[in-house]
């Protein structure tokens, strides 16, 4: 009988995600849910876009960890507000946590906000947190069979970003092959390939993401 628990939980959980939706729409926020493996290069990812905005978007970032603050210390060091949350173990962030996070930041001063959640490929997916826009990062080294063993946060994802693609040649990486999993489960996603170390593939991403966030409504790119 626990299955009925699970379903409760998840309808909870987007009951808060819906209304976080709201007060981020009516603050003018587009919001990014950026889900990766850990060490895909979320971080990195957040930092090189920070660093390719256009003038006129003001970012703002939440970090989910287990634990530390290591990677908000390296956001607030580029000067863009951010707030931590440690998990305390919770292998996931969920809305509610999300909605303690959003107290934290004057959203009237931002209109693009990076929520990066705990490093895992399975249940982030589950988790509806009020984002326009779930990113989900696959990196290089950890081959390209990963969209066949786990396909639901494939098939959630309005984009999908593949980085440290300069290793690509070192890993044997087979982009068909990749591409494909993506496909069975995900058939129109839009699929960039970035390197974090070289800069290759930032700017045709920041680029669409700011589109995209723009055609949704958002507070990105309105006058
Ligand atoms: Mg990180
Ligand atoms: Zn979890």
């Amino acid at each position: 009988m626990k299955v009925p628990v699970v379903t409760e939980i998840l309808k909870a959980n987007d009951q808060v995600a819906t209304e976080n939706r709201e007060l981020f729409r009516g603050a003018g926020v587009g919001v990014v849910n950026v889900m990766a493996s850990p060490g895909a290069g979320k971080t990195s990812l957040i930092l090189g876009t920070l660093a390719r905005l256009s003038d006129g978007i003001e970012p703002a970032v939440i970090e989910g960890d287990i634990a530390s603050s290591i990677d908000a210390d390296r956001i607030a060091e580029e000067g863009v507000p951010v707030v931590q949350i440690n998990t305390g173990g919770n292998c996931h962030l969920d809305a509610p946590m999300v909605r303690a996070a959003m107290s934290h930041l004057d959203l009237t001063e931002v209109n693009l906000l990076f929520i990066e959640n705990v490093g895992n490929l399975i249940c982030p997916s589950n988790y509806r947190l009020g984002e326009d826009l779930k990113l989900v990062i696959g990196s290089v080294p950890e081959g390209h069979d990963k969209p066949f063993k786990y396909p639901g946060i494939f098939a959630g994802a309005d984009v999908v970003v593949l980085n440290k693609d300069d290793l690509a040649d070192v890993f044997e990486f087979d982009h068909a092959e990749y591409e494909r999993g993506i496909r069975m489960v995900n058939p129109d996603v839009e699929i960039f390939r970035t390197s974090c170390r070289t800069g290759a593939g930032l700017d045709s991403w920041t680029a669409w993401l700011e589109k995209r966030l723009a055609a949704l409504g958002t507070g990105v790119g309105a006058a």
